[in-house]
């Protein structure tokens, strides 16, 4: 069994890094965006919960998230364990995690941070610019236009959409260390918690996760 927990900010690359390792691991990945999406779409009974706290503009509680989580783990392909991305978000969901493994007699094993300086993320979530004709999009770092602000395809100009400005991916980069710092330290005081510097390759930051959930999964059969 492993269940991985893995954290990083927006823009740290965890959504991407998260698929690799969950093939390689043979784990389902399990993301509570998509578990919302699946469980409104289905209609289950935690969908139609979820769904009446949100047309109410309501934040859906905690217990209805956990409890899509729950009957998550426990289908047939989990069978060897988990790889969770983006839950717990907050201390009392990650001890809600810690109650609803304990029942299947589990715990979390292993908490990877892919750790990014605040300036390096908004500097990679800040960059887009987009065509104001064909809609084509740009990054000023990895995918420039061959001339500033201007669209290689028509020659139209570029712009920034609202979600790409610097002012807004500030806030919602200043609102994630806010909102993790506490579940760091949490984690951290478990001795779950292990930094890997994002700020390296994605061939690299993959490298180092495989090998130090490897090594906390041969520890345990030791
Ligand atoms: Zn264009």
């Amino acid at each position: 069994m492993t269940y991985v927990v893995l954290m990083g900010g927006p823009g740290a690359g965890k959504g991407t890094q998260a698929k690799i390792l969950c093939k390689k691991l043979g784990l389902p990945q399990i993301a509570t965006g998509d578990l919302f999406r699946e469980n409104l779409r289905e209609n289950t009974e935690l969908g139609q919960l979820a769904r009446t706290y949100m047309n109410g503009g309501d934040l859906v509680p905690d217990e209805v998230t956990v409890g899509m989580v729950k009957e998550r783990l426990s289908r047939p392909d989990c069978a060897n364990g988990a790889l969770l991305d983006g839950f717990p978000r907050t201390i009392s969901q990650a001890d809600a995690l810690e109650t609803l493994l304990a029942e299947m007699d589990e715990r979390v094993h292993i908490v990877p941070y892919i750790h990014v300086n605040p300036d390096l993320l908004l500097q990679r979530l800040a960059g887009r610019w987009t065509c104001s004709a064909c809609g084509r999009v740009y990054h000023v770092l990895f995918n420039p236009p061959k001339q500033d602000g201007i669209c290689d395809l028509d020659g139209s100009a570029l712009y920034q959409r609202d979600d790409d400005t610097a002012e807004t991916q500030k806030h919602r980069i200043a609102v994630y260390f806010k909102q993790t710092a506490p579940l760091l330290d949490y984690y951290k005081n478990k001795g779950l918690l292990v930094e890997i510097n994002g700020e390296q390759s994605i061939e690299q930051v993959q490298k180092e996760l495989l090998q130090v959930i490897k090594e906390s999964d041969r520890q345990r059969t030791d």
